[in-house]
């Protein structure tokens, strides 16, 4: 771990801008911040997209790095950042800019948790799409950051889809605004594909309005077991090719549903859960178009655990096996079973052990490896693993060991055109002063 001294002389001019009671140099009170591998010697808090701008604008008058920092609920992989002269929390961007229940329209501070925004909504019946693991502290700066989506995705679309509008300050400190709060204005839609998914190296996300959904009444989950994913994947087919639209559909393989709760709740098998919404005769067609398929029927308590299990599932296996490596994939549909055929081979022939979760009709997999005991060469069928993925196949590391963290960006894939970024974060941060180090290009 190496620590970033913050020459003394900086304190007051931050304490300027922030009031002095914002400004942490307090090593206890930094201690947070060690899961970036960094140790940053001053921490910021912010209050508004003003207060952002003048921190980003001394900060890069001065050549200092600057590392956003939402709920730190980001597991570090890879491309940590090199340096952190100046931590900046977003937590106190709380302010909520529009609300209309009955548009289903909302414009916030990025520092909202997406527990917080749930709840807002949910008072109102409606519902916020973006579900990442730990809610209560991850946010939505940081969730827009990642770019991820969780079993949502599947029924409501991805952050691009119900993100209408971003605000922003650049490394240079320029303000600026990205779409707006109205669902038809796609004016600046190109900053907002920018900036999400852009880990915090292009601007600092000061706000967004999202667009919200209708908050379903009533909603039951269908769980389907399989012997093999081949069987599972045509099952996924039938369901899209079908009438019905459900909200979720998400791929279990069998050591995934051994993390769920109640080690599975169909046995050692591919597990298909299916989330439905609607009246109890909308319930009624999915319960006769599913036919035998239909092993279990889950809803109430029970159901909300099992989403929020798997929702979390990203978190649940490091913790569980923390020589695991995770990966999270985004394929083309017909990727997908080769590529579980892949994981499971690699797997086997490794003396690993597998598991595999997703919204597979998106095309998104977590796939994750550890050792079945000794020896595996964990590392070796990893990049095996990798090299075998499908040209348009994105990949990023969630969790590898700690010893393995210098290989993990060699892991990643992304089709990302690197002259293309070069350029662009040339022009938000020609000094490279936000998250340096995290992309190498
Ligand atoms: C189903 C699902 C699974 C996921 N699994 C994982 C996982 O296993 N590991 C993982 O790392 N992530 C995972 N994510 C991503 C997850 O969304 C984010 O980790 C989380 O939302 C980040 O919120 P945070 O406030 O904790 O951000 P932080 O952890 O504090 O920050 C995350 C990143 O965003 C940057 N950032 C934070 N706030 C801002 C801002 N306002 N403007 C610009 N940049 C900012 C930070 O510098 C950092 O690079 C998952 C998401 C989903 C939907």
């Amino acid at each position: 771990m190496s620590t970033t001294t913050t020459p003394v002389r900086f304190l007051r001019e931050l304490r300027e801008i922030c009031g002095a009671g914002r400004v942490i140099d307090d090593p206890a009170r930094l201690e947070q911040a060690q899961v970036l591998g960094v140790t940053p010697a001053v921490a910021v808090e912010p209050a508004s997209t003003e207060e952002v701008a003048a921190v980003l604008s001394f900060a890069n008058a001065q050549g200092l790095s600057v590392v956003p920092a939402g709920g730190f609920t980001q597991q570090q992989t890879g491309n940590t950042p090199q340096a952190i002269d100046v931590l900046l929390y977003t937590t106190r961007l709380t302010d909520v800019e529009h609300y209309d229940p009955g548009d289903l329209t909302i414009g916030i501070g990025a520092g909202w948790t997406i527990a917080q925004l749930s709840s807002k909504v949910g008072a109102d019946g409606l519902l916020f799409a973006g579900d990442a693991p730990l809610p209560e502290r991850a946010t939505i700066g940081g969730l827009l950051a990642t770019g991820m989506t969780g079993p949502l995705r599947h029924g409501y679309g991805g952050l691009r889809d119900y993100c209408i509008g971003i605000k922003f300050v650049t490394g240079d400190g320029r303000k600026g605004k990205g779409g707006g709060r109205v669902v038809k204005n796609v004016a600046g839609f190109d900053m907002m594909k920018l900036l999400i998914g852009s880990q915090g190296t292009l601007a600092i996300i000061t706000g967004a309005s999202f667009k919200l959904f209708p908050a379903p009444r009533q909603t039951s989950t269908f769980v389907a077991g399989f012997a093999t994913a081949a069987e599972a994947i045509q099952y996924r087919n039938t369901v899209m090719r079908s009438p019905l639209s459900p909200m979720c559909l998400e791929l279990v393989s069998p050591q995934a549903g051994a993390l769920l709760p109640g080690g599975g709740r169909s046995g050692k098998v591919w597990s298909v859960y299916l989330r439905a919404s609607g009246s109890d005769a909308v319930l009624a067609r999915y319960r006769s178009e599913l036919g035998t398929a239909i092993a279990l029927e889950i809803d109430g308590h029970d159901e909300q655990e099992a989403w929020r299990a798997i929702e979390d599932f990203s978190h649940t296996l490091p913790e569980r096996y923390p020589d695991s490596v995770l990966i999270s994939l985004s394929l083309p549909l017909a990727d997908v079973q080769p590529v579980l055929d892949d994981l499971e081979s690699v797997a086997a022939s490794n003396n690993l052990m597998s598991a595999a979760i997703g919204t597979v009709g998106v095309g998104r997999l977590l796939a994750g490896l550890w050792p079945a005991g000794e020896p595996a060469n964990l590392s070796a069928a990893v990049s095996a693993f990798r090299d075998r993925l499908p040209r348009d196949a994105s990949a990023s590391v969630l969790h590898c060991p700690d010893k393995m963290r210098s290989q993990a960006a060699a892991w990643e894939k992304t089709p990302t055109h690197s002259d293309s970024m070069k350029a662009v974060k040339h022009a938000l941060d020609a000094k490279d002063i936000l998250n340096r180090g995290r992309f190498l290009f």
